[in-house]
């Protein structure tokens, strides 16, 4: 089992900087224009294939990285480039990540690489969870999945929103009601195959930030989908099933739900991504300190602006810390006794709010216009307090873990 370091491997670091240099010579440069177009950057995500970034292999090879840094790394450098764009390379991974937790081997050697295509024919995938009434509550989920014995089909029907690349994607994995008298417990994940008739886009939605990063709603009418398109197979979900309705007879025994297990490991990702927005702030800040002079000198001379920028890099290195500490704690398999995970989220995320806005006020004028991109990276940085559990979840989540107690 590897130690914790703070030492990235020679390996580690030549990937750093070849991600770096993609991020610095290929997202930044595209990352104005995309944002004002609001659309997916498939140029870009092609040029990340072309070279090796955008694709199963990589992203296996990080995921699997024994010291757990491998992942954080990718995120903090693909999004310094830009969050939007970053999210436009990275979104694919929530569905595989999807599917590597609940399918089976043949799934994820069937689903996995058509999520990605290849670097002549790229592809994405969509994760498709939330529902207009089902966002922080996952157990007000109403889209059903029946099973057809006869035909060995499952039917889908419901309405998912916020769906990053919900729509353009080649293969979504969606969430759905098999048991509605069990809550959370009562839910299954399927693959829903390229082409498959029922599944349409609803709205595309026009947001604050991170616009290159496609989101829309994903409608489902009728849509057929095989027996073997039930992530981890009916056996599975039967005996699941089985123990859950046993346990909610009993008197509802609170057990721990693997769905967030799952997302206490996954919520670093997200940290690491506010890590990668808030540093490009804070350099952009600290640059433009020194070199923009009013009263007769540069205005980092002034310890109302230095002392903010000292406080600015303290709060992102501080979130990285607590990001590779929860990586690493996931990787290795530690219990995470103090809803680490969550804390790593809740603080990265709020970190790269603060510290973007802080950038806009030391850039002035300046700072508020679209000719700086501190003005673009402080809305996209919005977004990191709000999915994958909001920072008021993420504080529920830790208090219930560090006291017992339900929370409300
Ligand atoms: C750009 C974008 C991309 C997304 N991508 C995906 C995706 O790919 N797949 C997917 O499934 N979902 C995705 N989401 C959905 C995202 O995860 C949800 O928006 C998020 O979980 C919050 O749900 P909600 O928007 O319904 O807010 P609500 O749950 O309605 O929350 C509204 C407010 O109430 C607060 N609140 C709610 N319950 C409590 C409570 N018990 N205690 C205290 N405060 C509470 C929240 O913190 C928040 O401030 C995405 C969202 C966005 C905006």
């Amino acid at each position: 089992m590897a130690e914790f370091t703070l030492e990235l491997n020679d390996d580690q670091k030549q990937v750093k900087e070849w991600l770096h240099g993609f991020a610095a010579d290929v997202i930044r440069p595209a990352a104005a224009e995309w944002d004002e177009r609001e659309e997916t950057p498939w140029p870009v995500i092609q040029e990340a294939a072309k070279i090796g970034i955008y694709s199963l292999d990589f992203y296996a090879q990080q995921f699997f990285d024994p010291t757990g840094l491998g992942i954080p790394m990718v995120m903090e450098e693909l999004f310094w480039g830009d969050a939007g764009i970053g999210l436009s390379i990275v979104g694919t991974g929530l569905a595989a990540v999807g599917v590597l937790a609940n399918g089976t081997e043949e799934q994820i050697g069937t689903w996995i690489p058509q999520m990605y295509g290849d670097a002549d024919d790229v592809k994405v995938a969509a994760f498709c969870s939330s529902e207009p009434d089902a966002g922080s509550d996952v157990a007000s989920m109403r889209t059903r999945a029946v099973y057809d014995e006869a035909k060995d089909e499952w039917v889908l029907n419901g309405t998912k929103t916020w769906a990053t690349n919900g729509g353009i994607a080649n293969v979504h994995v969606v969430v759905a009601v098999v048991d509605p008298d069990i809550g959370s417990k009562g839910h299954a994940s399927f693959i829903v195959p390229p082409n498959t008739p029922g599944l349409s886009q609803g709205q595309k939605f026009k947001k604050h930030g991170i616009r290159a990063s496609h989101t829309a709603e994903v409608v489902l009418e009728d849509v057929r989908v095989p027996g073997h398109c039930l992530l981890g197979g009916k056996e599975k979900l039967d005996e699941r099933l089985a123990r859950a309705r046993e346990r909610a007879k009993a008197g509802g025994e609170r057990v721990k739900n693997a769905a967030m297990a799952t997302f206490e490991a996954s919520r670093p990702a997200v940290g690491a991504m506010a890590v990668g927005t808030a540093r490009a702030a804070y350099e952009v800040a600290l640059d433009y300190a020194k070199t923009r002079s009013q009263f007769g000198r540069p205005i980092i001379d002034n310890q109302g602006i230095a002392f903010q920028l000292a406080d600015m890099r303290t709060r992102v290195d501080a979130a990285r810390l607590l990001v590779w500490r929860a990586s690493w704690m996931a990787t290795t398999g530690k219990p995470f006794t103090s809803a680490e995970g969550s804390m790593s989220k809740l603080y990265a995320s709020e970190a790269a709010r603060d510290v973007t806005a802080q950038a806009i006020q030391i850039l002035g004028g300046n700072g508020y216009t679209r000719e700086y991109p501190v003005e673009r990276m402080h809305r996209d940085a919005a977004i990191y307090t709000i999915f994958e559990g909001t920072s008021e979840i993420q504080r529920l989540v830790i208090a219930r873990t560090l006291s017992g107690m339900p929370i409300r």
